[in-house]
């Protein structure tokens, strides 16, 4: 199967800047939705070639060989051997500056968002629905994507759900966004063009129940806590405080005081060196924001309530594993 012209626009935008699409690679391409390109900036045509590759097999030692009309058809001269001379076609002579951020555009269109459509930093563009909660970040170039730190910069760019549209990565890299919350999916695989060119863009369906309220399981034994997609390690008592909370949380009375903390961690028999309940809250409480989770997420997921104590908050389902 031939790659589709939007595919092969996202291929070719994968790399830096100016990005061109030669001729001979468009061919196969032309029509309604490639003129349509044209119009809207996507593409932009370059002037006709007047140089081309240098012959193969050939000794003249040419860096780049003369294009020449004659006979009613274009021509790439080699200075040596007249029969070496190469005849082109038309669209050999074109080529076309592909522009990534007109193709951006394109997405916001199609979701109606044009105005909610910025540029958060070089070659990454933002797209923040005027009532959608959710934001989509696009990112076409993989030099960008690899950027050390871009995860987190998103996520001081903008909180709450992300969704990350980039070129196709591997599992170990997508990680590194996952881990900061942030949904990624392929840009080929959730756009489609029409064959006169009218883009359409289908969204990986989160989850939206799942999503909105992330499932809570506490790994006793690994340490480790799953909210929703992140992954988050803790240390030993904040680890069995969470599971607590989590217990308590299924019965009718789901506070735990600062002394229930306490029983939870120490048992009767509390050494002198013991720190106060809240002090073990914090700490989970620490862990929980520097994994991942916001202040708020962490604030409104382990309540506080008066001297009642503290209670889980979770709408998803809470489970403790061994
Ligand atoms: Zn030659």
């Amino acid at each position: 199967m031939t790659e589709t012209l939007l595919a092969l626009l996202w291929r070719l935008s994968e790399t830096d800047e100016p990005i061109f699409l030669w001729g001979r690679q468009a061919a196969c391409h032309f029509g309604p939705a490639f003129d349509r390109l044209l119009a809207s900036g996507v593409l932009q045509e370059c002037p006709p070639a007047t140089e081309w590759d240098p012959c193969v097999d050939c000794s003249c030692g040419a860096d780049a060989r003369i294009i020449q009309f004659r006979e009613g058809a274009s021509w790439a001269l080699c200075p040596h051997d007249r029969h070496r001379d190469t005849r082109l076609e038309d669209h050999d002579l074109r080529s076309f500056q592909v522009h990534p951020d007109s193709l951006v555009g394109l997405i916001a269109d199609a979701l109606a968002q044009r105005k909610g459509l910025s540029l958060l930093m070089p070659g990454v563009w933002l797209i923040e629905p005027s009532e959608d909660p959710a934001a989509i970040v696009v990112v076409p170039s993989r030099g960008t994507l690899s950027q050390t730190g871009l995860e987190g910069m998103l996520r001081e760019a903008r909180s709450g759900d992300l969704l990350l549209l980039a070129p196709s990565i591997a599992a170990t890299e997508r990680l590194r966004f996952t881990r900061a919350g942030i949904r990624t999916a392929p840009l080929a695989a959730t756009t489609s063009m029409s064959s006169v060119g009218l883009l359409t863009v289908t969204l990986p369906q989160m989850a939206v129940e799942a999503d909105a309220h992330p499932a809570l399981t506490v790994f006793r034994g690994a340490r480790r806590v799953a909210w929703g997609d992140r992954q988050i390690t803790l240390s030993d008592q904040p680890t069995r405080l969470l599971a607590a909370l989590i217990e308590q949380a299924k019965t009718p009375r789901p506070h735990l005081t600062a002394r229930d903390v306490e029983d939870v961690i120490y048992g009767s028999l509390a050494p002198t060196t013991a720190r106060p309940g809240r002090d073990i809250v914090r700490e989970l409480r620490d862990a929980l924001t520097r994994g991942g989770l916001n202040r708020a997420e962490v604030g409104s997921l382990i309540r506080r309530e008066g001297n009642r104590g503290w209670r889980l908050d979770c709408q998803g389902t809470m489970r403790v594993e061994p």
